[in-house]
């Protein structure tokens, strides 16, 4: 080790990796298989080679806790209307040139991590401020993974549930762990083309799609999909069938998808924002392809942003923005989706419209939660123990 090394202020210990014969060690956690010398950080930016191992270094570190409707995720058929507190750490292990979160993604300042908190303090903030999940966000939480799955697992101790906001940029082996602890996810799936996920994202597609063909087939994780549309780069005809042909053909016509618009940011300042006519374009190929529940996100759409039983077609829950303008839905009682088993009944069930009957998919409870469109910052020092 050379003088100048440096040496992590926090090094939490990780298990995806392994020693390389030149001396270097490999990260398993995501593709990029980073392959770091003594004292290197990945690509990520948050795991690092100390001591001839993986090191996580931002355990226990947050940019900001805030309470936001679940809606916000997106999350369209998880526990309505209810909050979600949610928190991210810093870095990333895409390199999207439009990114909307760089400030925190890109962060190489560890100063904004201000925040500190134990697992059981954020499950401890999440139930006193009635929260029903935590939500890791604003960054992926593949690469804070140890972390998050120890937030996760305090969660549960207290009847919170945890949902992943994620690319779904990840290996298998720590795929399969990562996911047994989460309820649900919204995974981006970012575009449709090699093209595009290696020039603009500097990643792969065949990842992210083994992430929701395994979501679907493998695991009870609720989860939906996000795709943001970038003028000119991701929203053509031929794309968007092409994306939403394969996920009916791999992933059932039941998964929401979310089209999202586009602003200007970061390495795309030069792109427009995307035209409200372009999300709903992209809903109605889609819908015409055989997806049920398509919405449209960041634009005020209150049509898009609803959901209507596939059979009837009744308004099931309608949406203003973040704020629940109706609800008719009838839910079952008993647990539908309940992931744990030691978490026992608690409350969730699938609903059905209550004009026809037909089953809407996704967890849900007798009454939608009131929280509207509210964003709370949150500070945890006064949750510690
Ligand atoms: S998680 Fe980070 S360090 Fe590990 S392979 Fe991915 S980018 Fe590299």
């Amino acid at each position: 080790m050379s003088p100048e090394t440096e040496r992590f202020e926090i090094a939490f210990p990780t298990q995806y990796w392994h020693a390389l014969e030149d001396g270097r060690v490999q990260c398993d956690v995501c593709p990029r298989l980073c392959k770091l010398h003594e004292g290197q950080r990945g690509l990520c930016f948050v795991r690092g080679n100390q001591d001839g191992k993986i090191v996580l270094t931002t355990y226990g570190r947050s940019s900001g806790y805030c309470v936001d409707p679940v809606e916000k995720k997106p999350l369209n058929h998880f526990l309505p209307g209810t909050p979600i507190l949610s928190f991210g750490t810093a870095g990333c292990n895409l390199a999207c040139k439009f990114c909307q979160n760089w400030d925190i993604s890109k962060s190489r300042e560890w100063d904004r991590l201000t925040d500190q908190a134990s697992p059981e303090t954020i499950a401890r903030a999440a139930k006193e401020l009635g929260c029903r999940s935590v939500a890791y966000t604003y960054n992926d939480p593949v690469i804070f993974m140890e972390y998050a799955i120890d937030v996760a697992q305090a969660c549960h101790a207290q009847g919170v549930k945890s949902v992943a906001v994620t690319a779904g940029y990840m290996c298998a082996e720590p795929r399969r762990e990562f996911y047994r602890y989460m309820d649900a996810a919204n995974v981006d799936l970012k575009g449709f083309t090699e093209d595009f996920y290696w020039k603009i994202c500097g990643g792969h597609l065949q990842p992210v799609l083994e992430t929701l063909e395994y979501l679907k087939h493998e695991t009870k994780v609720w989860f939906e999909v996000t795709t943001l549309l970038i003028p000119g780069h991701n929203d053509s005809d031929k794309e968007l069938e092409e994306m939403t042909q394969w996920a009916v053909n791999h992933l059932g016509p039941d998964v929401p998808w979310h089209f999202t618009a586009f602003h200007p940011d970061w390495k795309m300042s030069d792109v427009p924002h995307t035209p409200a006519a372009t999300l709903t374009r992209a809903r109605n190929i889609a819908l015409k392809n055989g997806l049920r529940y398509v919405y449209t996100g960041n634009v005020h759409d209150e049509a898009g942003g609803s959901t209507y039983c596939r059979q009837c077609g009744a308004k099931l829950i309608g949406r203003d923005w973040y704020v629940l303008t109706a609800w008719n839905l009838e839910v079952a009682n008993g647990p539908s989706l309940v992931r744990d088993p030691r978490l026992g009944p608690i409350g969730d069930g699938s609903g059905k419209c209550r004009q026809c009957g037909t089953p809407l998919p996704g967890v849900f409870e007798e009454n939608p939660g009131a929280w509207g469109a509210r964003r709370l910052p949150v500070h945890l020092a006064q949750f510690a123990a």
